[in-house]
């Protein structure tokens, strides 16, 4: 099933022409109402009227975080106090927080662009669906359970904490669909689990599951012990929160909702715009907002765009999965290192759960890297040359992977911190 057709399935064509009428009055918007996007379009010496199509979007400025937090609260609102009916913030950890004001119509884009998400997944007006991203100052919570009531399904609002509780109502309220971090579907897993239970027991049977990053083998490790499907769903609070892409049945990357979002790929060091199938930092302009737009947002997250039609009969390009933030890529002795890597080569092993921990130091001027990593119940055992044993393959195979040596420790099934919300899984104690 397809939410909005005429929309998402649109000829290129006209989905350039579309963008590019979208571009112009956005520039004209912002051009007139955020003083930071004046003043740097005429240092550019570009005026609204340059902008003639979608193409010349790399004549615009970027934005960057820091631009948000440097006009923290309100300076990049376009919009006047009175339209602003809900603000957000980004769960960034230092310095300000970044705050973003939407509008009415800014939030029914939202809950239009989450429906097309959830009905990308197969959830349908007879589903009852979880959200369990947290409540509260994240978009998470409110933009799912905003884009599950437009739908029509029935909302559970369930947010964070209380697991058993949470495990009760899945079973008793025979919830079928769920939306939350990867890291706290394990949770889940895991709680049922200790409770007793079974994946029988209980009927999920999709699950959206995004705000962070996630593998293949993830996926595959909680569609087992949840008995779902799960599905990959992307956002950013600066641009709007989730629903800004979500994967369709043939989970060959996941559709931009591209009338809304208009993405990029540059080089993060030279800010060239990169052909589709490179590698690069993806940048969104909001093509529709009226609280706060932003032009060539820069979201730090390393992916590739994808053009061309899909299975589905999407014809939106395409994101892959985000390798990482580039603020996460860890520069261990001069070789770059994602948290992704290590999880993907934990997860080919069945002796451990995937729970793990990266510490890294710097020992006499050299780094190091602690690779933390829970056993499976199944798999502690007082044996100790089968434990040497299962150690070594685990740092022989890491070292294979990532090209440096990581002093593997196997932990206590239990042990290491779980996260109901963006979990964190390095621990960075160098003084860089
Ligand atoms: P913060 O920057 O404070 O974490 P958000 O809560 O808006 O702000 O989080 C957005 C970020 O979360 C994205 O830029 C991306 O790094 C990450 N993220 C969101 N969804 C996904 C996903 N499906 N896969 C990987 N990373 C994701
Ligand atoms: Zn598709």
């Amino acid at each position: 099933m397809i939410w909005n057709p005429n929309k998402e399935c649109m000829s290129r064509d006209e989905m350039h022409a579309l963008q590019s009428r979208r571009l112009q009055k956005l520039v004209n918007y912002v051009y007139h109402n955020v003083p930071f996007y004046r003043n740097k379009m005429q240092e550019m010496d570009l005026s609204p009227e340059d902008i003639k199509s979608i193409d010349d979007i790399v004549k615009l400025p970027f934005t960057t975080k820091q631009d948000l937090r440097d006009n923290y609260p309100y300076g990049l609102q376009a919009a006047p106090p009175s339209e602003i009916v809900r603000v957000h913030a980004s769960s960034g950890t230092t310095g300000n927080p970044t705050i973003v004001g939407y509008t009415r119509k800014d939030l029914a884009v939202w809950s239009e662009v989450m429906a097309r998400c959830l009905t990308a997944y197969g959830i349908t007006r007879n589903d009852t669906f979880s959200v369990s991203y947290g409540y509260g100052l994240f978009t998470g919570g409110l933009g799912a359970h905003y884009g599950v009531e437009n739908l029509g399904a029935t909302v559970i609002p369930t947010s964070t904490g209380n697991t058993e509780k949470h495990i009760r109502l899945i079973r008793d309220l025979k919830i079928t669909g769920i939306a939350c971090t990867p890291s706290y579907a394990l949770y889940l897993a895991e709680t049922l689990d200790k409770m007793g239970l079974t994946k029988d027991d209980i009927s999920l049977r999709i699950g959206a599951f995004g705000a962070e990053p996630w593998t293949e083998n993830m996926r595959k490790e909680i569609e087992e012990r949840l008995g779902l499907k799960g599905y990959n769903l992307y956002g950013l609070s600066e641009i709007m929160g989730p629903g800004v892409s979500h994967e369709c049945e043939c989970q060959n990357g996941s559709h931009i909702c591209e009338d809304h979002f208009y993405p990029e790929i540059i080089n993060p060091e030279t800010l060239e715009q990169l052909p589709y199938g490179t590698q690069g930092e993806l940048v969104f302009t909001t093509l529709t907002k009226e609280g706060m737009p932003v032009l060539r947002y820069r979201t730090k997250d390393l992916c590739t765009l994808m053009e061309g039609t899909c299975a589905c009969g999407r014809t939106a390009v395409r994101m892959g999965r985000i390798m990482g933030r580039s603020d996460d890529m860890l520069i261990i002795r001069g070789i770059n290192v994602f948290p992704s890597q290590v999880e993907s080569v934990i997860l080919e092993c069945n002796e451990f759960e995937p729970q793990y921990m990266l510490i890294v130091d710097r020992v006499n001027n050299l780094d190091t890297l602690q690779v933390q990593v829970e056993l499976r119940k199944d798999f502690f055992s007082a044996d100790v040359g089968g434990m040497l044993a299962l150690k070594k393959r685990l740092a022989d195979k890491l070292k294979s992977v990532l090209s440096i040596s990581a002093d593997v420790r196997l932990m206590e099934p239990g042990s290491i911190e779980r996260s109901q919300g963006k979990s964190k899984r390095v621990i960075d104690n160098r003084k860089l």
